[in-house]
């Protein structure tokens, strides 16, 4: 067996031996009695009767030894600033921003949601938060009133911190009045509001409600407020799934075992040691960004940086700038921002060397081979690792662990189950474990690892009735993501299972279907539905976004359709290709199929509050109507 398999192996086999060694990779105010509490299926309890705290041990405890290292550094392209903090600094900001929830009566176990553009003072108050032992909710900075009610509605918190805009494409993004009509739409309403003022957009404030954060912050220069030592289950924070199915569901983290895992990853999964930089490309409101911005390069003693801005501006090679000046080795970002830069000068890949950035981790969306292969052509020794996860899932479930082996890579493919997570294929139809290269939907044998969700925040019937339920000869996780997996062992992620398609009985993937348009180098983007069909049932249409608009023609889109002839099957071939500029997504970067869908077959699109340009359904809806 190779390293990756003893390891992985392991892991599922001697579970507890197996964490019981990773748990001392962080530090134990008492020290836990029981690996896992696994009495009362499907919920698991990591590192029972063990007290510790996040923050101590993503800062406290590396002042000592690495006081003077950058922790955080600070980018922002929008409004040109840059700062660094050292893992010091951080600790005396940390300390005042936990002074001043204190001192806005947020206690133990309290909520504080988070509604904060990508600024340090962001990070400040996740990590002041957890100090205290309350739990943040952050919500994605700029979603509309709509969708932050709804979170504030279900968090229930005692403070919101927020600030008075965030910045995008150099547009100033006022907050505050978006917060302020959430705060009047919600029911439960926060006793006060910590505001962060950039000086970007003016603010109303409510007298008595609203505190200004730098006022506030002087009157605690020196304050010191000790950790609160929690119960390693004690809830650390709750984050809302993108919600591109449907509603939100609140994630609930535990604190001991979301320590353990995040730090174990960072040297297994994304190959990084104590001292080295990070930069994740993603947003705090979303779990990449939770993990892999804020606690995991920190908990592991490395430098993240932090960065508000879009992957164009200035220019197209920003991102590798920033890779090339701070020595970055592991960067995290997303498919939906590689096709992004697909769409841009290739020249601007290769305008910086990197000879010191080794790999290049995407999440989030399926990686299409071609946009796989062209971005890691484009950035030579690059490793290009996909990874599959889940908000849920906390840390990534199928993935290459260049720290436990550099195991060979397929394009298309995320490798192997990471450590921890038992992860079986099943048929929908029979509950069988599917064979080689059959499809079956990706689930999980509990006790799910730690770090990985505890359950629905303040529902414990919808974590069961929700991921639970699926199959009724065994009680495991779905993902409700299928997938297959290859005679070698590698998964290949095919997409949701709503986004399966029947046409004329044959059950296509939306995912196989769009990998085969995007062989097609006139694609730049784009996204298949199924629309219901008097004959077949079901037929596949594609929408496309060009590389080169000035390609678009009818020929272009026969030539496109039968590119799926070539690759699939002409079963397959798109009905219609409707040629757009814009494509649905969410403000994570996910297609919004289902809403396509619906306005293929002319129903709702459903709720849009967290969609990131409206415009785009508008051209879907146009290209539609000509049709009709
Ligand atoms: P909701 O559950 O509210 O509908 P969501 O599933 O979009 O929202 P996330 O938890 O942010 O919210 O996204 C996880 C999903 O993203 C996965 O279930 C999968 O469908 C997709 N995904 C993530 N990484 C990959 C990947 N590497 N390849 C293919 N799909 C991926
Ligand atoms: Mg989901």
């Amino acid at each position: 067996m190779g390293a990756y398999e003893t390891h992985f192996d392991r892991s599922i086999n001697e579970r507890d031996a197996f964490w019981a060694e990773e748990a001392k990779l962080i530090d134990w105010h008492t020290p836990f009695t029981q690996v896992c509490d696994f009495s009362n299926p499907p919920f698991a309890k990591w590192f029972v009767g063990g007290t510790t705290n996040l923050c101590h041990n993503a800062i406290d405890r590396h002042v000592a030894t690495r006081g003077e290292q950058t922790a955080l550094h600070f980018i922002s392209s929008e409004t040109n600033a840059e700062t660094k903090y050292t893992y010091r600094q951080m600790h005396s900001e940390v300390n005042r921003v936990a002074a001043m929830l204190q001192g806005l009566g947020v206690t133990k176990g309290d909520r504080v949601l988070i509604y904060m553009p990508m600024i340090p003072e962001a990070v400040f108050a996740m990590f002041a938060t957890v100090r205290i032992g309350a739990i943040h909710s952050v919500v994605f900075g700029g979603f509309a009133s709509a969708s932050l009610a709804m979170r504030i509605d279900d968090a229930k918190p005692k403070v919101i911190v927020s600030a008075d805009a965030g910045m995008r494409m150099g547009k100033v993004v006022p907050y505050k009045p978006l917060l302020d009509a959430a705060i009047e739409l919600a029911v439960h309403k926060p006793a006060k509001v910590l505001l962060f003022d950039r000086h970007l957009a003016p603010m109303q404030t409510t007298p008595g409600r609203d505190i200004d954060w730098a006022a506030f912050r002087l009157s605690h220069m020196t304050t010191q407020v000790a950790c609160e030592w929690v119960e390693s289950s004690h809830p650390s924070y709750i984050l809302y799934t993108s919600g591109t199915t449907g509603k939100p569901k609140g994630v609930q983290r535990d604190t001991g075992g979301h320590a353990v895992t995040l730090t174990t990853s960072m040297y297994k999964i994304f190959g990084l040691k104590a001292g080295e930089t990070m930069f994740c490309t993603s947003d705090i409101g979303w779990v990449v960004g939770h993990c892999y911005i804020v606690y995991a390069p920190l908990l592991a003693g490395c430098t993240t940086i932090m960065y508000e801005g879009v992957p164009l501006r200035p220019d197209p090679a920003i991102w590798w700038k920033i890779c090339a000046e701070n020595n970055v080795k592991t960067m995290s970002s997303s498919p939906t921002a590689i096709r992004v830069l697909k769409k841009q000068d290739a020249k601007f890949m290769q305008q910086y060397p990197l000879p010191n950035l080794k790999y290049l981790f995407l999440a989030g969306e399926p990686l299409d081979e071609p946009t796989a292969r062209w971005v890691s052509d484009a950035l030579g020794g690059v490793a290009i690792i996909d990874n599959y996860w889940q908000t849920e899932s906390g840390y990534p479930v199928i993935s290459a662990q260049v720290g436990v082996e550099d195991t060979p890579r397929k394009f298309g493919s995320p490798s192997f189950p990471v450590y921890g997570f038992n992860v079986k294929l099943k048929s929908e139809a029979t509950g069988k474990v599917t064979a080689a290269d059959e499809k079956g939907v990706l689930t999980i044998v509990p006790p799910l690892p730690p770090g990985a969700m505890t359950t629905v925040w303040g529902d414990d019937e919808r974590f069961v009735s929700t991921y639970f339920s699926t199959f009724a000869d065994e009680q495991v996780y779905s993902s409700f993501d299928w997938a297959t997996r290859d005679a070698q062992g590698y998964y290949f992620i095919l997409g949701r299972t709503d986004d399966v398609i029947n046409v004329a009985g044959h059950r296509l993937g939306t995912r196989e279907i769009e990998e085969a348009l995007q062989s097609n180098p006139m694609v730049a983007e784009c996204a298949v539905v199924g629309v219901a069909d008097p004959l077949k049932g079901q037929v596949p249409i594609a929408f496309v976004v060009l590389r080169d608009p000035s390609q678009a023609s009818d020929a272009t889109k026969i030539a496109i359709a039968q590119t799926v002839d070539k690759e699939i099957g002409a079963i397959a071939r798109p009905a219609a290709v409707y040629l757009v500029t814009l494509l649905p997504k969410t403000r994570s970067g996910k297609l919004l199929r289902r809403s396509i869908q619906a306005l293929a077959e002319g129903r709702d699109p459903g709720d849009l509050t967290t969609i990131e340009d409206p415009a785009a359904l508008e051209q879907i809806r146009a290209a539609f109507t000509k049709h009709a």
